[in-house]
């Protein structure tokens, strides 16, 4: 498949520079594409300004009826998707059609929300005046997405973004350029406007590009930590809005009275599942030193039973890393760890499959220091590691080290524990008995300290960052 750019309503070719493999099966070529330069992005901006005031200007009627047609497509395609998604990114193909649901659901949740943006009335002080808030579109925005979600990430900026009267200039990651490509070709179908949406591929150089156009009046980042880092320079620079979610190492607290085997079954799910893809992994594990040995032989015992394998197969339960990069980024951190006095549990190493993939045994390591590298730097792979604490108020002194912050659980049957937790724990998102990961559509998502940067994503707090504020007086 030769992917291509999609610019003011029109596929744009450009040279296919880039390619993409499956990670399951490293022989089969998902796609080749271009790398945008500097002149693709500026051309792609340029249609999206000139596109934006008509677009804002419409009915929001004649938005939410994009939206919702861009939901029934997805609907309709989950499955075709959904396998299109577990072959170019890895994670599994229920993962894939799941999220390609959710996609589904986030356009037809923001085809609702383009009806229901309101403002406020308010009394002036002054007599005889009336004093209102209107919310209007920001203008033109930028989008820059990470491969671990290709479509659900695309899809959570894209919807809200022109629900609320923008045009927009997408730049998908580089290991996932096909969802994006048939995102754009679905949202193109619906009928958006040309210069609406448009989509640049290419490398990180057309970020960057996009990040830093003046054209541009506000970029949402997901993405690492050092990424982001560079995108806040690039956008403080000309002072245009910002939005950055970035990475976690989140924590999962196993109280001494919590049910083991259900705290084991949501550290599995938490750490493990998505191959550990999921910015909001539970990568940490801090467990009272009374179940301490048995959690962590209960779980190695689980971790060491998942059937790692082809995203495609029905039986695999974990994918493959979803690079070559990224599988050598794990087997890293397990030598550092255990470099460090971490002790190798279970996996630790590559595995070979029938079919040449970027394989690996999903991997605990116990007995870590909270200082150690692997409790404080984000690894993005099946690597948990567990620390044990003498009790509860130690453990929530060792999540709150570091310096991420995005979700956070604990496992206990106290209620007074999990009050506690909840409300002194420093992260975005906070989870009781449930593993870190796993969210819903309709909600803010973000995360606090190294983990975001700017308003909250998602549900009914998107419109902060999609949006301007308006204060109009008006005397009779
Ligand atoms: P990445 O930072 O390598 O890339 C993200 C995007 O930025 C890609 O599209 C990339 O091409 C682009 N990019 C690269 N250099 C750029 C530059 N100089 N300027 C502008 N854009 C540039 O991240 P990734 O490897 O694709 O994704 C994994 C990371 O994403 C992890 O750290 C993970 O925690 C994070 N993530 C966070 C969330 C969240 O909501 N907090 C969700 C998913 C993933």
């Amino acid at each position: 498949m030769q992917l291509t750019h999609f610019i003011n309503g029109a596929p744009v070719a450009g040279a296919a520079a880039l390619e993409r493999r499956n990670p399951s099966d490293t022989r089969d070529l998902v796609a080749t594409f271009p790398d945008a330069d500097a002149g693709v992005v500026d051309a792609a901006v340029a249609a999206a300004r000139a596109a934006q005031p008509a677009w804002a200007a419409a009915s929001p009627e004649v938005r939410a009826d994009l939206l919702e047609a861009i939901a029934a497509t997805l609907f309709a395609r989950s499955a075709a998707l959904g396998e299109l998604l577990a072959r170019e990114e890895g994670k599994t193909r229920a993962e894939g059609t799941g999220e390609v649901l959710r996609a589904a659901r986030i356009f037809r949740y923001f085809a609702g929300e383009a009806i229901r943006l309101h403002g406020r009335t308010l009394a002036s002080t002054r007599p005889g005046v009336e004093v209102r808030t209107h919310h209007e579109a920001l203008g033109v925005v930028g989008l820059i997405t990470p491969w671990n979600f290709p479509i659900a990430i695309p899809a959570w900026k894209a919807a809200p973004a022109l629900a609320f009267g923008n045009a927009l200039v997408m730049k998908p990651a580089e290991t996932a350029p096909a969802m994006a490509h048939a995102l754009a070709g679905i949202i193109a179908e619906c009928g958006v406007p040309a210069g609406v949406f448009n989509l640049v591929l290419g490398a990180g150089g057309a970020g960057a590009a996009l990040a830093a156009h003046p054209g541009v009046d506000g970029v949402s980042f997901t993405g690492s930590q050092a990424t982001g880092q560079k995108v806040v320079q690039a956008t403080a620079a000309r002072r245009a809005r910002v939005q950055l979610e970035m990475g976690g190492k989140n924590p999962l607290l196993v109280l001494a009275d919590a049910d083991l085997d259900r705290a084991v079954a949501i550290a599995l799910d938490g750490g493990f599942f998505q191959t550990g893809q999921r910015c909001t992994a539970s990568s940490r594990v801090i467990v009272e030193d009374a179940i301490h040995d048995e959690f962590v032989a209960r779980l190695a015992q689980r971790a060491a039973a998942l059937n790692v394998g082809h995203a495609l197969d029905p039986a695999t339960q974990v994918g493959p890393a979803n690079s070559e990069a990224q599988l050598a980024r794990n087997l890293d951190y397990v030598g550092i760890a255990t470099g460090e006095g971490g002790r190798l549990v279970c996996g630790g190493e590559r595995l070979q499959r029938e079919h040449p993939g970027w394989y690996m045994a999903p991997t605990l390591i116990a007995d870590t220091d909270p200082a150690m590298r692997i409790n404080c730097e984000e690894v993005f792979g099946p690597v948990v590691s567990t620390i044990r604490v003498h009790d509860y108020d130690e453990a929530l002194s060792v999540a709150n080290a570091g310096e991420f912050g995005l979700s956070a659980g604990i496992v206990t049957n106290q209620h007074d524990r999990a009050r506690h937790f909840r409300r002194n724990v420093r992260a975005g998102m906070v989870m009781v008995n449930l593993p870190t990961a796993g969210v819903d559509y309709h909600v803010p998502f973000g995360g606090v300290r190294g983990s975001s940067h700017g308003p909250r994503e998602q549900g009914f707090a998107a419109f902060e960052f999609y949006t301007t504020m308006k204060t109009v007086y008006e005397a009779g």
